[in-house]
């Protein structure tokens, strides 16, 4: 059991002087612990924030600057693209591009997803490494179980952490991780001046995460295969995405609104990667960016027959 050090502030040394800890809003014993973990897995030094969506800002303010151009992958999380369309008035300029393609030359920053949420294109590599501008990939639903993007070629691996790392549905929290120390340093340091910490209580919600993540990505991954192959199957179903590993199935049909909202064991809800399965149409979310029929299935540790039952009961 993880013990949670929920203090703001620890003492001087006897000279005075700040120790390790000194101000949680600058890092706090707990965080430091789930960011030496979570660096491991990743081979190298992860930063924790109070979010994914903290976590992005804080690459865009502290390793860009007013005028650079960020080429994000299309289709990948709606919310990063809002994020980015926040920033414009502060000079930051950004274009979507098909990830399965070279980046647009001019990109000061190349932002991949893998892979890309809700529409699970990956990025490609070869072209990304080619690429003369900083590369930033959300590996959130690859997870470093399936992807080490630094050894790809990212320079920033960003991270909601609120998904299968933690896998509980039950802290929000993000990370960035790098190899760089003057990005992991220029980071840490938009950290503690946007007070962009994330929680002791969500630092120790991820620390348990981790303990299992292995173990419930394989099996989530056996299962989303399975049920990916059957909904290929099912006459109701126009089209399955399926990359391969990892929880997430975004599969088309013509009324959605009907299906997600008569699973019992599914929840429908938004967010993803936690053990109980979810489901949703994003098109209430995201409008045309994607398909209208558009479902994407979070799944969980669900049985895969108790999951498979349930989605062909909603499917009609
Ligand atoms: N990146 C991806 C791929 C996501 O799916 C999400 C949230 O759904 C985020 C980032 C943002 O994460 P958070 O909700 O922790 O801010």
């Amino acid at each position: 059991m993880e013990t949670v050090d929920r203090s703001t502030i620890w003492p001087y040394d006897r000279n005075g002087e700040p120790r390790e800890f000194f101000y949680v809003r600058y890092g706090h014993p707990t965080g430091a612990a789930a960011e030496q973990r979570l660096g491991q897995l990743e081979r190298g030094d992860a930063t924790l924030f109070a979010s994914g969506t903290a976590a992005a800002t804080a690459v865009v303010l502290a390793l860009t600057h007013p005028g650079a151009m960020i080429a994000l992958a299309e289709g990948a999380y709606f919310g990063t693209s809002v994020l980015f369309r926040t920033l414009e008035p502060w000079g930051i300029r950004f274009v979507e591009y098909d990830q399965t393609g070279p980046p647009p030359p001019e990109a000061d920053v190349v932002w991949v997803e893998a892979p890309a949420n809700p529409v699970l294109t990956e990025p490609d590599w070869e072209a990304v490494q080619a690429h003369p501008g900083l590369v930033v990939c959300d590996a959130t639903v690859a997870t470093p179980v399936y992807l080490r993007a630094l050894d790809r070629g990212a320079d920033v691996v960003v991270h909601s952490a609120t998904k299968f790392l933690t896998g509980s549905h039950s802290a929000l929290v993000g990370a960035t991780v790098t190899v760089d120390p003057a990005h992991t340093e220029a980071l840490r340091a938009m950290r503690t001046k946007t007070g962009s910490v994330c929680s002791p209580d969500a630092a120790a919600a991820l620390l348990t995460g981790l303990d299992s993540l292995s173990r419930r990505m394989k099996r989530i991954t056996a299962t989303a295969t399975e049920l990916a192959r059957r909904l290929e199957a099912h006459p109701g179903v126009e089209r399955v995405r399926y990359p391969g590993y990892s929880g997430l199935i975004s599969f088309d049909v013509a009324d959605p609104r009907s299906v997600e909202t008569r699973t019992r064991v599914i929840m429908n809800a938004t967010s993803l990667g936690g053990v109980n399965s979810t489901m949703e149409s994003r098109h209430r979310w995201e409008g045309d960016r994607i398909p209208e029929g558009l479902l994407r299935l979070s799944v969980g540790l669900e049985e895969v027959d108790e999951l498979w039952d349930d989605l062909v009961q909603a499917l009609g």
